[in-house]
């Protein structure tokens, strides 16, 4: 079996980064983003992204596009804008690019919901972990989450910065088992394609599978100096760094191929896959058990062992025995049995005294006390390591 097969084989849920370049409505000679928004492009993905549905995969997309959008419709020329003015744009072109995507996706009978983040939410773990619930709510639902820097609001200190970041940041809040990055570019060459010295520039070799990024890797996607994508290579290899990193494969790919998307659930070599294959510890789970200091301890009964242990559940309040320890909401807590053996560790989603109110209790009755601050896991399993 291919690598790419296998891949594909383990896929339940998918992130896939829209750059700007692929829904702009291309002019040979012009940036983007003074080209504005493509509802073709659009709509193309929207029946794209239907069909990878259809066939049984959860979809996160993570779209950029909102300054080019609202540059278009301020009718601001010129490229230098103030980060004030590109604020603006942002703000008008965020509503007008979820409008483009909301009619796009009704007409395949989809609902999409749009969620902005900054630096901010992604670096506190309590608003982490809301907007974790938050996605895997919409995702239950069937909704189709669309992502963006929250940029009306975050200046160039607290900005993520680029979506190819923030896409990776996000592939490993939702736990997906490959990104893709639909950029305008086939994937990464071994030197810069658009090099004016044609007898070297015809050379270039597209990468099919880089399985470390190493620092040759960053000087080649460092080089490679493609003016219409937002990031360049650099932050799409950074990118695919950071998710490798997690144990999730990434895939930077021509968006502008119409085909690219069946080519690659077909498993066809397409773009360049960034992959190192299983087998770590996940960093975050590492984070998790090894880097986190533990606040607390709770105990749980042999049901709640039992389903942790043998059949990778989350953790319920009613198989909670006993709640030790001052915490709060998103602290990393010990488990252990009633016997008191180290069984692994957790993000909480309740602080020490909903969880001592809350602790043996049925779903149903927690759901009632609760109410808005109910969670249906006490720690839920892409939280949890067990030893
Ligand atoms: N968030 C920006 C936008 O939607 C784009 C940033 C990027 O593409 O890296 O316009």
């Amino acid at each position: 079996m291919t690598v790419r097969a296998d891949i594909l084989k383990n896929i339940k849920r998918v992130v896939i980064k829209i750059g700007s370049s692929v829904i702009s409505n291309r002019d040979k000679g012009r940036s983007p983003l003074e080209c504005g928004l493509s509802k073709d492009w659009v709509r193309h993905y929207a029946r794209k992204i239907k069909a990878i549905r259809d066939k049984g995969y959860e979809v996160v997309l993570v779209s950029s596009g909102a300054i080019m959008a609202g540059r278009e419709r301020l009718e601001f020329g010129r490229t230098d804008l103030t980060i004030p003015e590109k604020q603006a744009c942002a703000a008008i072109g965020q509503s007008f690019l979820m409008h483009t995507y909301e009619k796009a996706f009704e007409k395949k009978g989809l609902m999409v919901a749009q969620i902005l983040l900054s630096h901010d939410d992604l670096g506190n773990r309590r608003r982490y972990l809301n907007a974790k619930h938050t996605i895997e709510a919409l995702l239950e639902k069937g909704v189709i989450p669309i992502i963006n820097e929250n940029d009306s609001v975050t200046v160039e200190e607290i900005k993520i910065g680029d979506n190819d970041s923030l896409s990776a940041t996000v592939s490993c809040l939702v736990d997906a088992q490959l990104l893709i990055i639909l950029s305008d570019v086939d994937g990464l060459y071994d030197r810069d394609p658009s090099l004016k010295n044609k007898s070297s520039a015809e050379k270039a070799q597209l990468i099919s599978h880089v399985s470390r990024v190493n620092e040759d890797i960053e000087k080649i996607a460092g080089k490679s100096n493609n003016r219409l994508t937002v990031g360049g290579m650099l932050t799409k290899v950074r990118a695919a760094k950071k998710t490798m990193s997690f144990g999730i494969p990434a895939l930077v790919v021509n968006g502008l191929d119409e085909k690219v998307v069946e080519n690659i659930f077909a498993g066809k070599d397409v773009g360049t896959l960034f992959w190192s294959g299983k087998g770590k510890i996940r960093d975050r789970k590492h984070w998790i058990a090894h880097t986190l200091k533990s606040t607390g301890t709770l105990t749980i009964d042999e049901g709640a062992r039992k389903a942790l242990v043998e059949r990778g559940k989350s953790l319920l309040p009613a198989g909670l025995v006993k709640v030790k320890g001052n915490f709060e909401f998103g602290n990393a807590l010990t488990l252990i049995d009633e016997s008191g053996k180290e069984i692994g560790r957790g993000l909480v989603n309740y602080n020490s005294r909903d969880l001592e109110r809350i602790k043996g209790m049925k779903t149903s009755a927690v759901r009632k006390l609760m109410e808005e601050s109910f969670y249906e896991e006490v720690i839920h399993r892409d939280d949890l390591v067990i030893f």
